[in-house]
């Protein structure tokens, strides 16, 4: 076949099938070195199993044809796999990067980065106009962005981003973990590097802490990031990227059907009397919603926030109360979670204390309506009247 749907390529793995056994599912390769040539070279390319266990081959090749990219790597964590992007630059490089977006990597940018000399601004990326501003010609060398992004959902625009940055002579690297390459595929919009927590939905089944990035193109950068792999050694382990490649033949039935049923939820508790909001791109009063109809196709995501009426005691009830919404920390797995999202990430938050950040997993979408509903219900006859 000439060229295979990105449906095709993920259900397949690209079809790779093993030489020697003729199986369709790939090996898990546990040996840590390989053997030299007698006269001393390495014609099979593998030396050591820090940068080329064969595991990570198939994924890596998987992930790449559906991002659309020129080479993909695998890391040990999401952390991992966007720490590299920002470990290849120089002490003193100016780099932007989102008010709202994963508190960790933020958290990482404001202590570690900062201490380690890069110049970090951190912009509304939402707001073209003050994201053009910052970006400074010749000094700043990266624009990081997240899309949607946690856990307010703003959306970004890839495409005027990379205009901007391109200009001023700036890479884009996306966080693309919540679109995931079935709704959106940011290399297409202009994107240099391409970053998943394939924790998420890429492995789907909340069993695996695992990364990827992919790079739209060889660059000097890109090879920075790979020796960042290779030599500080932030690899995945050959079970985990087995298991990755396990997931991610089924990626698109279930970002498809999460994106489904968020939509539904979403419609249902925006017109709920105890919500005073709910937080979700596909809604057509959503800012960005109209950059997300652009950017995005097939669905705006399994992630949504709701905001409770009654305040931050009833929202943290609500979550004590559902039973089919697992109360947990994470994302992009087939079971729905539920979080109180300012009590974990603490101060510099950009959730509001009545916020919610809920994960739609693959259920029926009406139990999880009537879950959430019953647990709002009872959250409001516990509150002070
Ligand atoms: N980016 C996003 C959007 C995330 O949600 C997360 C984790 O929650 C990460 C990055 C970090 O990924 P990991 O937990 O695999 O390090």
């Amino acid at each position: 076949m000439k060229s295979q749907k990105p449906e095709s390529i993920a259900a397949q793995a690209l079809g790779w099938i093993d030489d020697t056994t003729k199986e369709i599912v790939g090996q898990i390769h546990t040996s840590t070195t390989y053997i030299r040539d007698p006269d001393n070279q390495y014609r099979n390319g593998r030396v050591y199993a820090r940068d080329h266990n064969p595991t990570f081959d198939q994924p890596e090749a998987v992930l790449n044809a559906l991002e659309g990219g020129h080479q993909t790597l695998l890391f040990a964590s999401g952390m991992a796999a966007a720490t590299a992007v920002f470990q290849a630059l120089n002490p003193g490089d100016h780099v932007i990067a989102p008010k709202v977006m994963y508190w960790s990597l933020r958290n990482w940018l404001k202590t570690f980065a900062s201490r380690w000399g890069l110049q970090i601004e951190f912009v509304d990326a939402t707001d073209l106009d003050a994201l053009g501003a910052s970006i400074q010609p010749g000094k700043t060398k990266l624009v990081w962005i997240e899309t949607p992004a946690n856990p307010m959902w703003s959306i970004t625009d890839i495409a005027a981003t990379c205009e901007l940055a391109h200009r001023a002579g700036a890479l884009v690297a996306v966080d693309s973990t919540v679109a995931t390459p079935v709704l959106s595929r940011p290399i297409e919009h202009g994107a240099d590097f391409v970053m998943h927590a394939a924790t998420k939905y890429l492995n789907g089944h909340s069993d695996v802490v695992a990364g990827a990035i992919t790079a739209a193109r060889d660059c000097e950068t890109w090879q920075r990031i790979r020796s960042v792999r290779a030599q500080i050694g932030g690899i995945a382990g050959p079970f985990e990227a087995w298991l990755l490649m396990r997931g991610m033949r089924t990626l698109f039935p279930r970002v498809r059907t999460a994106c489904a049923s968020a939509q539904r939820v979403a419609e249902y508790f925006a017109q709920h009397p105890l919500v005073s909001e709910v937080l979700y791109p596909g809604l057509p009063g959503f800012i960005g919603h109209h950059v997300a109809a652009k950017q995005m196709h097939g669905g705006f995501s399994g992630m949504m926030s709701i905001r409770v009426k009654q305040g931050e005691a009833a929202a943290i009830a609500v979550a004590a109360n559902t039973q089919l919404w697992k109360r947990a920390t994470s994302l992009g797995g087939v079971e729905s979670l539920i979080e109180h999202r300012a009590s974990v990430e603490g101060e510099g938050t950009p959730a509001p204390s009545d916020l919610l950040r809920m994960s739609v997993g693959i259920e029926s979408a009406q139990d999880l309506i009537d879950d959430f509903e019953q647990a709002l219900a009872i959250a409001a006859s516990q509150a002070p009247k």
